[in-house]
């Protein structure tokens, strides 16, 4: 895999907003918490290949986490099913942290090529605030990380 070059301006723009929410970004790591709301698969596909970057993670303090009372940041694939939609919320509530949400994949950003089905609620947003979303069907592993990299404050 590359070495990411995260651009800066995503993380700027994401800690201008939060800071304005009086939030901040996390700070030394992030602990996050996967949960597929609905995915196809391939988002996860790409997430397996960003979790074998284990030793540039590593060097991030970015490990992922099963318990959301420890995780610093949500992170959401596919497309918000209705059966979903109390899981998401308890978890995130479950939350002690930062509490950034961070959806991945254009599914869970408003549905994807789900949309108009009327099993699909259009996107995470419509459940729970996001933070930051990753556009793509699948986003790429380096995408993935560099959003990942942009929701750590330096
Ligand atoms: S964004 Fe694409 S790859 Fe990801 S869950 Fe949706 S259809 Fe699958």
């Amino acid at each position: 895999m590359k070495i990411p070059h995260p651009d800066p301006t995503i993380g700027a723009a994401l800690a201008q907003r939060l800071a304005a929410e009086g939030r901040v970004r996390p700070t030394g790591g992030l602990a996050i918490r996967h949960i597929d709301a609905g995915s196809c698969g391939g988002c996860e596909l790409e997430l397996r290949s960003v979790r074998a970057w284990q030793a540039g993670l590593a060097a991030y303090g970015i490990r992922f986490v099963d318990d959301p009372r420890t995780a610093d940041i949500l992170l959401v694939t596919g497309v918000a099913t209705q059966g979903m939609a109390e899981p998401l919320r308890r978890t995130l509530a479950a939350m002690a942290g930062a509490k950034l949400v961070v959806v991945m994949g254009d599914c869970a950003v408003d549905g994807g090529v789900f949309k108009d089905s009327p099993a699909v609620l259009g996107g995470v947003a419509r459940l729970i605030a996001v933070d930051l979303a990753l556009t793509g069907c699948p986003p790429a592993p380096e995408q993935v990380i560099n959003g990942l990299l942009a929701a750590l404050a330096s």
